[in-house]
C-alpha cells in the first residue's frame, strides 16, 4: 500500500512535469514581408501602416527590402516608412528583384566559386544602400521569387549575412529550420508556413484554427518555428507590380513601366484588419513568440558543431553520407568527414562540382591513404571547401567514396578497404528542376536543373537546426 503511493504521487509528478514542460515549449514565429514593390507608391503607404499596426501590437517582425526599393524611399523622401520599417528587422530580398537577369538566371551557366563571384558583384551593392538608408546591415536574405541559387550562400556568407529566410521547394529539411551552406535556413517550411489570406472565402476561424493546429503540433514536440509571410504590395494591389512589367523574361524601359492595378481603399483597409486580427490572435496562442530574424540567428545557435564521438560517427558515416543527430546537437556530413580527418570544426562549402572516382581496388595501402587525408585537409584549409575527389597516386576517389573508407578504417590495418558512397542528403532537394523555379518572371519554360545539381552538392553542409 505505502509503495502504490509513493508510485501514484511519482507518475503523477511526472505526468505534471510533462505537461509543464508541453506548456512551456516556445513556439516561434518568424512574420516577415517581402518589401519589393518599386513601382507602384502606394506600396510605401502599405509598408508604412502594416510597421505602424505591428508596432502598436507589440510584434516585431522582419521586413526583407529590395536594394533598388529602399533607393526609391529614399528618392521619395520617405523617411516615416524608413523610421516605421527599422523599428523591426531589416533584411535584404536582392538589389532589383524582378529586373532582368534574376539570380537563378545569371547564376545558371556559372560554376560554384564563380558564381557566388558573381552574385556578391551584383547583389553587394543593394545591401550598402540598405545600411545606409536603413542605418543597418540586413540580417537575412530570400531569393526573388523562386530565383534561388545555391552560390548566394558562399557570397552571403561573405556579406555578413548570417539567416536565408524564404519559401521554396529547393531544398528542405522536416518542414523547420535547418544548417546549409553555413546559413541558417528558414525555407520550405510545409505545414508550418502559415497566412490568412487576404483574398478568397476562408473565414477569419479557420486561419486561426490552422494556426493554433500548427502551434499545438509544434508544442507537443518541444518547440519549433511558424513563418508567415506576405507582401506591403499585395494589400494595395490586384496584381503583382513586377508581373505586369517583367513576366516571361520582359525587360522594359523605366518610362514604360505600368503601375498594377490597385485594391479601392475599403479593401486595403479590410486586408489590414485580417493581418492585425490574424496577428493579435496568434499572440495570445500559449507558448507563441514573434521572433525577428536576427533573434532566431540566437536562438538556434551556430553551425560549428561541438566534436563528436569518433566510434558513432564513423559507424554512420562508413554506411550513409548525410546529416547525424546526437543527442545535444546536430552534425553535417561535412561537419562529420572534417572531424574524422581531425580537423576543427568550422564552416565549408561542399564541393564546387561532381567527380566520379577512378580508382578501381578493393584497398587502398595505409601509406598512400594516410597521405591522401594530409592532401584533403590542406585542400580544406585552403579553399574553405571540401575536394571534389582525392588523389591516391595518379587515380581518385570520388567525395563519397573517400570519406565512406575514411570513416570504415580502423586506423590500424596495412590496408585499408574501399567503400562506396551513399549520399543520403541528396534527397532533401527538389528533383523538379522546371516547378522549382517555376515563377511568372522567369523566361518561359525556364528550368535549372545545373543549379539544384550544385545545391545538392552543397548538402554535405545540410543538417537540422535545434532550438538551443
Ligand atoms: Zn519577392
Amino acid at each position: 500500500m505505502q509503495h502504490l503511493t509513493i508510485i501514484r504521487a511519482i507518475l503523477c509528478l511526472a505526468l505534471f512535469a510533462a505537461a509543464s514542460l508541453q506548456a512551456a515549449a516556445p513556439v516561434y514565429v518568424a512574420l516577415w514581408f517581402d518589401t519589393e514593390d518599386y513601382i507602384e507608391p502606394a506600396a510605401d503607404d502599405a509598408a508604412l501602416r502594416i510597421a505602424r499596426d505591428l508596432t502598436g501590437l507589440g510584434v516585431r517582425a522582419t521586413f526583407k527590402v529590395v536594394g533598388e526599393k529602399a533607393r526609391v524611399l529614399e528618392q521619395r523622401g520617405r523617411w516615416d516608412v524608413v523610421r516605421a520599417l527599422a523599428l523591426h528587422d531589416i533584411g535584404y530580398h536582392s538589389n532589383f528583384h524582378s529586373g532582368q537577369p534574376t539570380p537563378a538566371l545569371y547564376l545558371r551557366d556559372l560554376g560554384y566559386v564563380e558564381g557566388a563571384a558573381e552574385f556578391e558583384r551584383r547583389e553587394g551593392p543593394g545591401t550598402l544602400d540598405l545600411a545606409r538608408i536603413f542605418g543597418v546591415r540586413p540580417t537575412c536574405y530570400g531569393q526573388p521569387g523562386n530565383s534561388w541559387a545555391p552560390q548566394s550562400n558562399t557570397a552571403l556568407r561573405h556579406m555578413g549575412i548570417p539567416v536565408y529566410l524564404d519559401e521554396g521547394s529547393h531544398v528542405g529539411l522536416n518542414d523547420q529550420p535547418f544548417w546549409y551552406g553555413g546559413l541558417l535556413y528558414i525555407s520550405n517550411m510545409g505545414r508550418f508556413q502559415l497566412r490568412a489570406p487576404l483574398d478568397g472565402d476562408e473565414p477569419p476561424a479557420k486561419s486561426n484554427e490552422r494556426f493554433e493546429r500548427a502551434a499545438a503540433e509544434l508544442r507537443a514536440r518541444g518547440g519549433g518555428l511558424i513563418s508567415i509571410y506576405y507582401h506591403p504590395t499585395e494589400f494595395v494591389t490586384t496584381e503583382f507590380w513586377d508581373a505586369v512589367n517583367f513576366a516571361k523574361g520582359a525587360s522594359p524601359e523605366r518610362t514604360a513601366w505600368r503601375r498594377p492595378r490597385r485594391r479601392t481603399e475599403a479593401e486595403s483597409e479590410r486586408c489590414y484588419g485580417i493581418l492585425h486580427d490574424y496577428v493579435a490572435h496568434a499572440k495570445e496562442v500559449p507558448g507563441v513568440r514573434f521572433v525577428t530574424a536576427r533573434e532566431l540567428l540566437g536562438l538556434y545557435g551556430s553551425p560549428s558543431p561541438a566534436p563528436a564521438e569518433r566510434a558513432r560517427v564513423a559507424a554512420h558515416m562508413s554506411a550513409r553520407q548525410t546529416f547525424l543527430v546526437a543527442e545535444e546537437e546536430a552534425l553535417s556530413a561535412a561537419d562529420m568527414l572534417m572531424s574524422l580527418l581531425g580537423m576543427q570544426p568550422e564552416v565549408v562549402d561542399g564541393p564546387a562540382t561532381r567527380r566520379a572516382g577512378d580508382l578501381h581496388g578493393a584497398s587502398i595501402a595505409r601509406a598512400a591513404f594516410e597521405r591522401a587525408k594530409t592532401d584533403a585537409i590542406s585542400f580544406i584549409r585552403a579553399n574553405k571547401r571540401l575536394p571534389a575527389a582525392i588523389w591516391i597516386g595518379a587515380n581518385k576517389l570520388s567525395l563519397g567514396d573517400f570519406a565512406a573508407t575514411l570513416a570504415g578504417d580502423d586506423q590500424g590495418a596495412a590496408e585499408i578497404v574501399v567503400r562506396r558512397a551513399n549520399l543520403e542528403f541528396e534527397e532533401y532537394f527538389s528533383s523538379e528542376p522546371r516547378k522549382a523555379f517555376d515563377w511568372p518572371i522567369h523566361p518561359e519554360g525556364f528550368s535549372a536543373p545545373e543549379l539544384l545539381e550544385l545545391g545538392k552538392l552543397q548538402g554535405w553542409t545540410l543538417k537540422p537546426a535545434r532550438l538551443r
